[in-house]
């Protein structure tokens, strides 16, 4: 199957679910990677919305596929090294993995120098896993409370990645309770959950994710 063909497949899938769950999804594509000739297939076709996590790999491409196509935007879920925040603010429209009150002021000067405001999502570590990024919930109002003061930053809302579990069920609580903390907060700016990947988007949607982030689904086994 080709690139779109999968990509068509996991969008009906999406809508599917998104139906049963009552709300809109968005769905990524996960491009980190995966080679530029992919993607440029993807954009031709349509598609707009490309996640990808290290900087370095991913200006390339992304200066390659701006200069062919309009309106893409490519949203950053790897981890945020400050010494890298100016080229994602550079570049990226969405942060999604935003996890310390310390680079809040970081993107806040480089936006504004930027003339821009940059979309961020908070990413939660609701499983308290030490090797995974996100902050911790019990200080989640903080850092929101805190984003929010900062006139160059738009908090869109939250980003959550689950352990990796083979049965998918086993996820349905996290899942939940992220979804919880979205609500508790949610409003007409705050209106992203970023969750569920090519195994369990559908669970994450379900429980109320509004943008899933899938990779090998649609790009095949990473390289
Ligand atoms: C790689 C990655 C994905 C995509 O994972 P797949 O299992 O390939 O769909 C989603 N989110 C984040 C943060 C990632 O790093």
């Amino acid at each position: 199957m080709s690139v779109i063909d999968n990509y068509n497949k996991i969008l009906n899938e999406v809508k599917e679910v998104s139906l049963k769950a009552n709300h809109h999804v968005d769905l990524l594509a996960v491009s980190k990677t995966q080679c530029v000739e992919k993607m440029d297939e993807l954009a031709f076709y349509g598609v707009k919305m490309f996640g990808e996590s290290k900087v370095q790999e991913a200006l390339p491409k992304i200066e390659y596929l701006s200069n062919k196509y309009n309106n893409l935007e490519f949203h950053f879920i790897g981890k945020v090294q400050t010494n890298k925040l100016k080229k994602i603010v550079e570049h990226f429209h969405l942060i999604h993995s935003v996890d310390r009150i310390e680079v809040l002021e970081i993107i806040d000067k480089y936006a504004c120098e930027l003339n821009k405001k940059q979309n961020i999502l908070i990413q939660i570590n609701i499983a308290h896993e030490t090797q995974k990024n996100g902050i911790d919930p019990v200080l989640l109002d903080n850092i929101i409370n805190e984003a929010k003061k900062y006139r160059n930053i738009t908090l869109k809302g939250l980003m959550f990645m689950p352990p990796y579990e083979e049965d998918v069920t086993k996820n349905l609580g996290y899942f939940k309770q992220a979804a919880s903390l979205f609500n508790k907060y949610k409003d007409n700016e705050f209106n992203t959950l970023s969750m569920g990947m090519s195994h369990d988007f559908k669970e994450a949607v379900l429980c109320g994710a509004t943008l899933v982030r899938v990779g090998t689904s649609i790009f095949g086994e990473r390289i």
